[in-house]
């Protein structure tokens, strides 16, 4: 099927094929909601997954920014792990030290909690000014924490004025819909400041369509990036890439970019060669997308057969569209553990499940624990262990 009535906002090809749909899915993934009624009641939007044959970017053709509101109630940190915070420090240590950012300043677009702003002038960065709706400055206790200025709002032309040596901009550029238009605003505010590193980390939409990772798509990432349409984006819009790579188990896409005063600066990398690859990639998951529902349905079905209690861990993004996609049998999840105690007592949005602390596991002793991310299993693993608790660890 092609949908000729959009046009593909990363290049603005005209022939998109349609990937993946599902009407009626949360609008909304890590809002906290305190009311289990709000939270199943909560507004939904549909799901028109479409793929541009041209230059390879996946997107959401029905998405409406309308329906997302992001603010301090928007809870979507995942520096309550560990595992996430040594990689986000060690990013920032590297990136630090390759960028020579000692003693400069540092504009985060979309700095969620700011966390990482925080590793980035931990580790020598002269300062950093943090810009995003959700923003915390409070939960900041780092001692460096004057260095740093917060702007609680979206990124705009209103903020072209700010100056800084590098750009960073992690986990936002998925959540934006005209993604030619949000880079073309960053490269303008840049104007002729050719020296600036332009930093960007986001998921690989590759890996999602190989596993037909139908929990890694949900309404707020309505962009969905590969190596290669993330690199044709940045070329087309007049940056310079310096560096794609896969990092954390290869879940995550960096790209390092500089402004370009000549399109399409330099050679293609050997990584940004993917279409073929995509486009195989697109046609199993639309190959397998129904299996791998059944597969996890029907375990929670045969395991309620035998009396069994289940549970998740992750109530973030990936748990809300799992539990949410899984239709009836997810009324056989009886909650979700997470460790950001922000979250606790709190109900996910769509299905409506509650957020519980691990020590809630301790009483209820669920027989299978379905893990939202497999890179947390040695985590989720050593914590079952410190509180004495046996269950079946199945990772998706
Ligand atoms: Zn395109």
């Amino acid at each position: 099927m092609t949908d000729q009535s959009t046009a593909c906002p990363a290049c603005g090809g005209s022939r998109l094929t349609s990937v993946y749909t599902k009407d009626d899915v949360p609008s909304h993934s890590c809002l906290l909601l305190a009311d289990e009624d709000e939270a199943r009641a909560f507004p939904k939007g549909d799901l028109r997954i479409a793929f541009c044959e041209r230059c390879g970017f996946i997107m959401n053709t029905a998405f409406d920014p309308t329906k997302n509101q992001y603010s301090a109630r928007y809870e979507e940190t995942q520096a309550f792990s560990t595992r996430f915070q040594e990689f986000a420090r060690d990013l920032a240590k590297r990136w630090t030290d390759k960028y020579d950012l000692y003693g400069k300043t540092v504009l985060e677009i979309g700095c969620g909690k700011g966390e990482f702003l925080v590793h980035l002038v931990e580790q020598g960065a002269g300062a950093g000014i943090g810009i995003d709706p959700g923003v915390r400055p409070e939960r900041i206790t780092s001692p460096v924490a004057g260095r740093l200025t917060w702007i609680t709002d979206l990124y705009s032309e209103r903020y072209a004025h700010l100056t800084a040596d590098a750009v960073v901009c992690r986990h936002t550029l998925e959540h934006i819909a005209p993604v030619g238009d949000f880079m073309r605003m960053i490269r303008a505010a840049l104007g002729d400041r050719t020296d600036i590193p332009v930093l960007f980390e986001l998921p690989d939409v590759l890996r999602v369509l190989q596993e037909a990772a139908f929990w890694d798509v949900y309404y707020e990432h309505c962009s969905y990036f590969s190596a290669g349409s993330l690199a044709r984006l940045f070329r087309a819009t007049g940056f310079e890439v310096l560096d794609v790579s896969l990092d954390y188990d290869d879940q995550y896409l960096l790209i390092e970019a500089r402004p370009s005063t000549v399109p399409a600066a330099g050679d293609p990398l050997p990584i940004e060669d993917d279409l073929a690859t995509l486009r195989v990639g697109v046609r199993h998951f639309q190959r397998e997308v129904a299996t791998t529902l059944n597969r996890w349905s029907e375990m929670l079905w045969r395991g309620h057969q035998r009396g069994e209690k289940a549970a998740i861990w992750g109530s973030g993004s990936k748990g809300v569209s799992f539990l949410a996609t899984l239709g009836p049998a997810a009324d056989l999840v009886r909650y979700a553990v997470d460790i950001n105690p922000h979250k606790h007592g709190m109900f996910m949005a769509g299905s409506g499940h509650r957020i519980v602390p691990s020590e809630w596991l301790r009483e209820d002793r669920p027989d299978l624990l379905i893990i939202m991310n497999p890179i947390y299993r040695d985590e989720i693993a050593g914590e079952l262990t410190r509180l004495g608790v046996d269950t079946e660890l199945r990772a998706v």
